[in-house]
């Protein structure tokens, strides 16, 4: 895309496979606590963001639910200008399971719908257990997990459907049983950890490949350097912005919907800060110099005999 002739620095929002129009950059809710994370939404939305990023194991659902009845109530926004993301969670993927997930996310977010919903790991665990340790590990059962999805899709109450931390080949096992096709794949995606194949596979089907951890996550436990990258860092110094921004900017370009947390009011506008200016070719293609890293690995759900999958390199089918 030539983003150096447009007349606005888009893209302000991805169309999906649904027809619908998602805001192009979301609030992140993982590790935004609760006590903070409302007042985090507010700032958001009053500062212009018009995507919310949650899940039901983040659990802040409850306290985002108030900030967003409070927004509401106050005019600031109307439900049908606000995107909502949810995930299913491990533990929930029976199917007799699923729409009762969704109902206690809508009930907690004080909502009648969700615009997209997504299955958050190619997982299965026990019900009511929330980690995965080896005895509470379940085989698979996507085809019946996805059922149930369509199901709440065909009903209305998640308007799209999607899954999250699949691989190229998990997509593709996907949409051979898939009656609706996945509309989004939230995966890690930043700078540092790229996933072009992945990207041009989404990209070939018509799923929309969403970027989470885009500044490469550097307040959970993975402790991500991305934004101390010295390529990253030139960069952003050539083009008078910060780090965060050119990270963020990059995820724009790459047609990547992109999910910054920050429970930080200023660094909340300034993660939204990327609609005025654009990187541009010469600097852009240095991007592809970054060494590249998975941070978000997953060997908590790994294990010999009681996980799907035995190693990483199953897990992510070889993209590691
Ligand atoms: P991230 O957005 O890449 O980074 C967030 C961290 O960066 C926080 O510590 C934040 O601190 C800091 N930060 C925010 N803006 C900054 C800026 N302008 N300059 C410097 N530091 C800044 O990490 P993430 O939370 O891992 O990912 C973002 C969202 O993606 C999550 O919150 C969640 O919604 C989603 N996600 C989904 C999955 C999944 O499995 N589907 C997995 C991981 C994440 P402050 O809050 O103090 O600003």
């Amino acid at each position: 895309m030539d983003f150096e002739r447009k007349p606005e620095y888009g893209p302000l929002y991805f169309e999906l496979n649904t027809g619908a129009k998602m805001p192009s950059v979301g609030l992140g809710t993982w590790k935004a606590p609760v006590g903070a994370v409302g007042e985090a939404v507010v700032a958001a939305v009053k500062g212009g963001y018009r995507h919310i990023d949650c899940a039901r194991v983040y659990d802040n659902e409850k306290e985002i639910g108030s900030a967003l009845k409070q927004l509401f109530s106050n005019g600031v926004v109307k439900r049908d200008e606000i995107w909502i993301t949810s995930k299913l969670w491990c533990s929930d993927h029976s199917p007799q399971d699923v729409s009762k997930a969704l109902s206690k996310t809508l009930e907690d977010l004080q909502l009648d719908y969700i615009d997209l919903y997504l299955i958050h790991w190619p997982f299965r665990t026990k019900p009511g257990t929330r980690g995965f340790e080896p005895e509470s590990m379940l085989p698979l059962c996507l085809p019946e997990t996805w059922s149930a999805m369509e199901g709440l899709y065909a009903s209305g109450q998640a308007r799209a459907i999607g899954v999250s931390n699949f691989s190229t080949k998990k997509l593709q096992e996907m949409l051979a049983f898939a009656k609706v096709p996945p509309a989004v794949n939230q995966v890690e995606c930043h700078p540092g950890w790229q996933q072009p194949g992945l990207h041009n596979f989404c990209q070939s089907t018509g799923i929309h490949l969403s970027a989470y951890s885009p500044l490469g996550s550097p307040g959970s436990w993975v402790k991500g350097q991305t934004l101390k990258e010295p390529t990253l860092i030139e960069i952003a110094k050539k083009l008078k912005k910060t780090p965060a921004q050119v990270a963020l900017r990059w995820g724009l370009q790459s047609g990547h919907g992109v999910l910054p947390k920050s429970t930080n009011e200023y660094r909340i506008q300034e993660n939204l800060d990327l609609f005025d200016w654009c990187i541009p070719q010469d600097l852009f293609s240095k991007f592809s110099e970054i060494p590249q890293t998975r941070l978000l690995r997953g060997e908590f759900a790994v294990h010999e005999t009681c996980s799907p999958y035995k190693s990483l390199e199953e897990l992510w089918d070889g993209e590691i």
